[in-house]
């Protein structure tokens, strides 16, 4: 047998016992039977994992599904609906292009799903993993899908002594070699497994393993010391006003963030600019806005913020140079990012005290 078909066996019969159950996913003995994914979950599930757990993303996908089952469904629901169902889900660009994404789909492909890698990673918000993990999920295409997880599985099995982010054409390249001929779709799905079960990041399993006889890792003893860490860099640190402000008929001042920011397009509180030098205080409207004593803090990828909250109650005749009043019958603030929800519970407890 092919070394090739013998990793894709080993591993396969492995997920035939141990695949876990997910909401979007079809299981090896029903795939087996002929039942097929639906390219729809498959799409929405892999665009809602980009940078998000299983356990974070499980509830979202539930709730996505029911309000919109298919593709057209998406296609055709308002933007503010879809942004405010994300909420809290992170990486805002993702709901933008989800959208985006449906509705060419919906137009130029008459909601059939293309089936190519290469025709799937011209799409909004498929990049070269999801176009990978789609092909090969949906559509049993020959496609290695490699994320974190598959990449840690493939350092390991080879011993391969160099950080991923400079090593990420071979690991791809050994990736592609050992997808089987057959059942593409549940051996990428049988890596992921295997990465988020038993080849973990930390103190990997190596005792149940199903690769433990083919890995150079386990047989060098390097397992827990790979994949290799390049130095840290350390993350800038960024600052910005919010102002949070209360009509006293309870309506909050809210805007509507620019498209071209960090969370654009959500709802949030009126702000300043995030800048590592010091923000230039700019009320949205005139009041006694009140500086709070602790700053909101929050960190992103590439940067922590610190968010110097103001709060005031405002005037009836309140108007603001920016944002809108949204009365407080309409205002949830789940439907928040994460840092808006911080700020308001900052500001709402602020608030209340006052009245
Ligand atoms: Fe990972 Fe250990 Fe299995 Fe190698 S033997 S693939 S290091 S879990």
């Amino acid at each position: 047998m092919r070394d090739q078909e013998a990793y894709g066996k080993s591993l396969l019969n492995w997920y035939d016992e141990n695949a876990r159950v997910l909401p979007w996913r079809i299981s090896p003995h029903d795939r087996i039977a002929g039942r097929v994914p639906d390219p729809y979950r498959v799409w929405l599930s892999e665009i809602m994992l980009q940078q998000t757990t299983v356990a974070t993303v499980d509830p979202y996908f539930r709730r996505f599904v029911s309000i919109w089952p298919t593709i057209s469904d998406l296609a055709a629901a308002e933007e503010s609906q879809v942004m405010g169902e994300w909420a809290g889900l992170g990486y805002y660009a993702r709901a933008r292009n989800l959208i985006r994404c449906a509705r060419i789909i919906n137009v130029e492909y008459g909601g059939v799903f293309p089936q190519s890698k290469s025709t799937l990673i011209q799409l909004p918000g498929i990049g070269s993993y999801t176009a990978a993990a789609i092909a090969a999920i949906a559509f049993d295409h020959q496609e290695a899908a490699v994320d974190g997880n598959v990449a840690r599985i493939i350092v390991r099995l080879f011993d391969i002594d160099i950080p991923v982010a400079k090593s990420k054409t071979l690991i791809q390249d050994l990736a592609n070699e050992l997808v089987p001929m057959t059942r593409a779709g549940d051996y990428a799905q049988a890596a992921m497994d295997l990465g988020a079960l038993i080849c973990t990041a930390r103190k990997p399993k190596c005792v149940m393993c199903p690769l433990q006889n083919r890995c150079k890792a386990y047989s060098a003893g390097t397992a827990a010391d790979l994949p290799r860490k390049p130095p840290r860099k350390p993350k800038a640190e960024r600052v910005g006003f919010a102002y949070v402000g209360r009509r006293q008929d309870g309506a909050w001042l809210i805007e509507t963030r620019n498209r071209d920011n960090l969370l654009g397009g959500m709802l949030g509180w009126p702000g300043t600019s995030w800048t590592e030098t010091a923000p230039i205080d700019d009320e949205p409207c005139a009041a006694e806005w009140e500086e709070l004593l602790n700053a909101v803090l929050h960190s992103f990828t590439h940067f922590n913020l610190s968010v110097i909250v103001k709060v005031a109650e405002l005037p009836a005749d309140c108007s603001p140079e920016r944002g809108f009043f949204l009365p407080a019958s309409q205002f949830d603030p789940l439907r928040l990012p994460t840092l808006m929800q911080k700020i308001f519970t900052v500001a709402s407890q602020h608030l209340g005290k006052s009245r």
